[in-house]
């Protein structure tokens, strides 16, 4: 953290008015990391598959989080001190001082304080635990004005414009919609650092399929990936998700497949793998909207963190959109064939109905035509009149009807992305220290594509010409599309060492031997190994090493 604070990765918002906890600025560096993350995901989880990318208001109104439950169900338990009124959240403070995991219900918590006495860190007693709903509520509009929330995840944004997202995709199962934006949480005393946000950026994917069909199309290209595996009774398996899906430790095979793409992901942006687990939730853990729900944990200096969601929230949301909007959020799926049934239709006898019914018996036939019979009596509805029909009235006919189809909801995967604890994991990771020409060096090793800053440039000595020619290269990289930094200050060894700091993947030098024959100098950030190009190369050969992690010497053998 000290090191993110002090190059430009992170920092701690409204600073000058002492900070707020559970908020952090993304500076300059942090900004382009968090951002080229991003890309990577929209990679993945966008282009590589049947999704479309949507953005929707921050702002929602109240109708949305009542239907979505948030409303009521999306809180926590909180305890107040009444000596020094230092208010915590129960579950994390009962872990904190007693390592008991504990359900976050006003009752469990209340239990545990009982039983175990506990106390405030100031020796105080508690209050009674209360509940706290997490969502920031606001007004649109002004006077009275009417009832909103900022968002607590992106997802429903998502889930409310299901029918003209179901249009877009010709309503055709499975399609996918994902969403990248900031979510909002009134997190009851957040104090871990960037782990725990009042504002912070998600990267949602809801990925809605036929409830009978959750399968994906690509399961194949990650079925053999290894992974660790710790189910809800705690218990940790090493293996293929093909296996985990045949012996029913996931639930099912899209959850599995995104499982493992949500893996493939974090470790091409370079969280390492032995510090990455996939843990269950337990049944009383899990999110009122989910059956099945995975987080992708990563080790940290904060421990185990949660990193990722992967939840199957079945036709939860959509379902309840539908009852408190009263739009049909089902759609139409065909059979392979139409299959044909056999029926039986009521046909009316005119000659009972008439002298019984006289002027409706009319209608009574027509809506009697279009009543299935199961039993020897039959209900139909005329004008909002209930009328029983017995057997008098009507014949039965057995007819075949040919059926296209079934409207249904579908069931939706969704793995969230936290983006900002992703980001510090990345960092972390990333992190790391050696021994070069004798001294401690701190070097990020981020992978290259990642790199906030790209490409140093630097003057072996700050001074004409070696100055002017440096700008003229930084002007071309810059032309080229590369963040590309001047910087001339100091020794060149304390440059390589700034830049290795943040990551910057090469350095390029201008020194004596440029104005000889218009060559300069690669570094790489990993090695500290060093070749000679010409400048005319410059730019293709940083294009194909920032794009890969090849080695920068078969570079310089080639181009010397
Ligand atoms: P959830 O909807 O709670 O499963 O959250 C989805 C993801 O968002 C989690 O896996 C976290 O990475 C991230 N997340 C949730 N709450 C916060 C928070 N208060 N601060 C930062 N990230 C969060």
């Amino acid at each position: 953290m000290e090191m993110l604070l002090r190059r430009g990765f992170l920092w701690q918002s409204f600073e000058i008015y002492r900070g707020m906890a559970g908020f952090f600025d993304y500076a300059p560096l942090g900004n382009n990391l968090r951002r080229k993350i991003e890309n990577i995901w929209r990679e993945f989880f966008v282009i590589d598959e049947r999704v479309a990318e949507i953005d929707t208001p921050l702002i929602g109104i109240e109708e949305v989080f009542i239907a979505s439950g948030h409303a009521t169900s999306f809180v926590d338990t909180a305890i107040e001190c009444q000596n020094c009124h230092r208010v915590y959240r129960a579950d994390h403070y009962i872990k904190e001082k007693l390592n008991l995991e504990v359900e976050s219900s006003i009752d469990a918590i209340k239990e545990v304080l009982e039983v175990y006495d506990l106390k405030c860190e100031c020796g105080g007693k508690f209050g009674e635990p209360f509940p706290m709903n997490l969502m920031f509520s606001t007004k649109i509009g002004a006077g009275k004005g009417k009832n909103a929330y900022l968002r607590p995840e992106t997802a429903q944004g998502i889930f409310i414009a299901f029918k003209r997202l179901s249009n877009y995709f010709r309503e055709k199962l499975p399609f996918g919609v994902a969403q990248i934006g900031r979510a909002f949480r009134n997190e009851i005393s957040p104090r871990q650092g960037v782990i725990r946000l009042r504002e912070f950026n998600q990267a949602e994917l809801e990925f809605f399929v036929h409830p009978a069909e959750k399968t994906h199309p690509n399961f194949r290209e990650v079925a053999s990936d290894v992974l660790t595996l710790v189910d809800k009774f705690d218990k940790t398996h090493r293996i293929t998700l093909e296996e985990a899906v045949k012996k029913g430790i996931i639930a099912n095979e899209v959850l599995a497949y995104f499982i493992g793409k949500t893996r493939r992901f974090l470790l091409a942006i370079g969280i390492k793998d032995e510090k990455l687990r996939f843990r269950q939730h337990k049944d009383d853990e899990k999110a009122h909207y989910a059956t099945d729900c995975w987080d992708a944990e990563a080790l940290t200096s904060y421990g185990w963190i949660e990193i990722v969601g992967i939840a199957d929230r079945t036709d939860y949301d959509l379902s309840r959109h539908a009852k408190f909007s009263g739009e049909d959020l089902s759609i139409f799926v065909p059979y392979p064939k139409p299959i044909s049934v056999k029926k039986k239709r009521a046909i009316p006898k005119m000659n009972a109905l008439g002298p019984a019914f006289k002027s409706k018996a009319k209608k009574i036939a027509e809506a009697l035509e279009k009543v299935e019979v199961s039993g020897e009596e039959v209900e139909v509805e005329v004008d909002g009149e209930k009328i029983r029909l017995t057997r008098d009235f009507f014949e039965i006919k057995e007819v075949e009807e040919e059926i296209a189809g079934e409207r249904v909801v579908p069931h939706v995967i969704e793995p969230s992305f936290g983006l900002d604890r992703i980001t510090f994991t990345v960092l972390e990771h990333s992190f790391d220290k050696d021994v070069v020409e004798g001294e401690e060096r701190k070097v990020l090793r981020l992978k290259r594509r990642l790199a906030p800053v790209e490409v140093a440039v630097l003057p072996l000595l700050s001074r004409e010409p070696f100055t002017t020619r440096a700008m003229e290269i930084v002007g071309m990289l810059k032309k080229a599309g590369f963040y590309t930094e001047y910087d001339d200050s100091g020794s060149i060894g304390r440059r390589y060492r700034r830049y290795d700091e943040i990551g910057t993947p090469f350095c390029i030098t201008i020194d004596h031997q440029t104005f000889e024959d218009g060559t300069v100098t690669i570094r790489d950030r990993d090695t500290t190994g060093q070749v000679r190009v010409k400048i005319s190369d410059l730019t293709w050969i940083l294009r194909e090493l920032l794009m890969s992690e090849k080695n920068i010497e078969g570079f310089g053998e080639k181009f010397r």
